[in-house]
């Protein structure tokens, strides 16, 4: 039996479908513009700016399946899911007419920038400053890890300005351009076999419009919360559609594969934790699909909760389906030809980014616990 509605179930097999036919080997922009073309990446984004009128639920679906057929496509964790649903949820009228059809058809990308060199997962302490100008705004400050600068179109930066009144720094979001003088970025050579680079950025003195300031000033705190669930519930899609992939190589070898008398999978200590790895994976989405409802149903305190518990679940599982899938080839595992090696750094990164393990069972433990806090 299926929980899922007919609406999700026929999303699934023609997003599938879809990956099956680009599969590993995939061109990102082919895909890209393809999915983006039968309305899978927008799915989530209101109808009134060209999306489909879904939700995390649906966008979720895309990206796992996508990932399960090999061919995920990071940027849809950043695009549509935390520039889109900001925007949507807070940009002015023009932001929206401006960015939102784009994103929805694909023929527009956003990246998405809050990490700093000296903050990292304290995100309280980032220091990248907005100055107010007569007409707009100067920003200057440091990012480093920011994936997809070099084909975004822009990049939503996390930012902050200093209260008037109490002249404590807010955060706020603010919608840099590809090309804007002073955006300077370098490509961070990373152990990573994907087609999304991570870039450190500097932005020294960079001018923006009045308008590159996403919605209210005063409202940057509860923006940046609506974009962060999006992104958890995202990384958990990209964490079990990738463990899928590897567990499916798996099982497929173990049960040809014969040294014995029997293929390698009747041995249960091959058998048992592919298994586990299989219930891990179901489990994770399980929760994914519990974040997703909670928070397309508009309960972002309930989401909050879940799509962390979605993120580490999902993060863990992946890591660990990939590592025995590896292992299950035998020295094929680590071959380039059966292409999973490079998934064991692929994995780490569900654990790390863009909250890292750690930082989830911290906020399991104050908010969820009721335990104190050690930092
Ligand atoms: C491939 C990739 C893509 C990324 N893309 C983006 C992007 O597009 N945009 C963006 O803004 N960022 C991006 N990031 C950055 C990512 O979100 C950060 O790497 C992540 O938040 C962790 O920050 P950090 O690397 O500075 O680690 P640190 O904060 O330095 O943490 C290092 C270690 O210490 C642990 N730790 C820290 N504090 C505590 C604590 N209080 N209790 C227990 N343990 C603790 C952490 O869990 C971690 O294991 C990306 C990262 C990667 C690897």
């Amino acid at each position: 039996m299926n929980i899922e509605s007919h609406e999700h179930t026929a999303l699934r097999a023609a997003v599938a479908a879809l990956g099956h036919r680009h599969g590993r080997g995939y061109v990102r922009e082919e895909l890209w513009a393809e999915a983006a073309k039968l309305g899978y990446l927008g799915v989530n984004l209101p109808e009134e700016h060209g999306g489909g009128g879904g939700g995390m639920a649906e966008l979720s679906i895309v990206l796992e399946e996508l990932g399960a057929a090999g061919c995920p496509l990071l940027m849809m964790v950043v695009s549509p899911a935390i520039c889109g649903t900001v925007i949507a949820r807070f940009g002015t009228d023009g932001q929206k007419e401006q960015w939102l059809p784009g994103l929805a058809d694909g023929t527009r990308t956003m990246a998405f920038g809050i990490t700093e060199p000296d903050a990292g997962s304290n995100s309280h302490r980032i220091t990248t400053t907005a100055r107010r100008t007569e007409d707009g705004w100067i920003l200057n400050g440091r990012k480093v890890f920011i994936s997809g600068v070099d084909i975004a179109d822009a990049t939503l930066i996390v930012g902050r300005t200093e209260d008037a009144r109490s002249g404590r720094l807010k955060p706020c979001l603010f919608i840099v351009p590809r090309d804007a003088p002073g955006f300077q970025r370098s490509q961070i050579d990373m152990e990573l076999h994907a087609q999304e680079k991570q870039f450190e950025l500097v932005l020294d003195d960079v001018r923006l419009p009045d308008d590159a300031l996403v919605g209210d000033e005063d409202a940057g705190l509860l923006q940046l919360f609506a974009g962060l669930n999006p992104e958890r519930i995202m990384t958990a899609a990209f964490a079990i559609g990738m463990g899928r992939y590897a567990l499916a190589k798996a099982v497929g070898y173990a049960k040809t594969r014969q040294v014995w008398k029997d293929p390698i999978g009747a041995h249960q200590a091959i058998a048992h934790p592919l298994a586990q790895a299989h219930i891990e994976l179901e489990l994770a989405r399980l929760m994914m699909q519990k974040a997703a409802a909670l928070y397309d149903a508009g309960d972002d305190t309930g989401a909050g909760e879940a799509a962390n518990m979605a993120k580490y679940a999902a993060g863990e599982a992946c890591v660990r389906a990939v590592d025995q899938s590896v292992h299950t080839l035998g020295g094929n595992g680590l071959t380039r030809e059966y292409g999973l090696a490079s998934l064991i750094t692929a994995a780490r990164v569900a654990q790390i980014a863009p909250v890292s393990r750690e930082m989830i069972l911290n906020y399991v433990s104050h908010q969820s616990l009721g335990l104190p806090k050690s930092y």
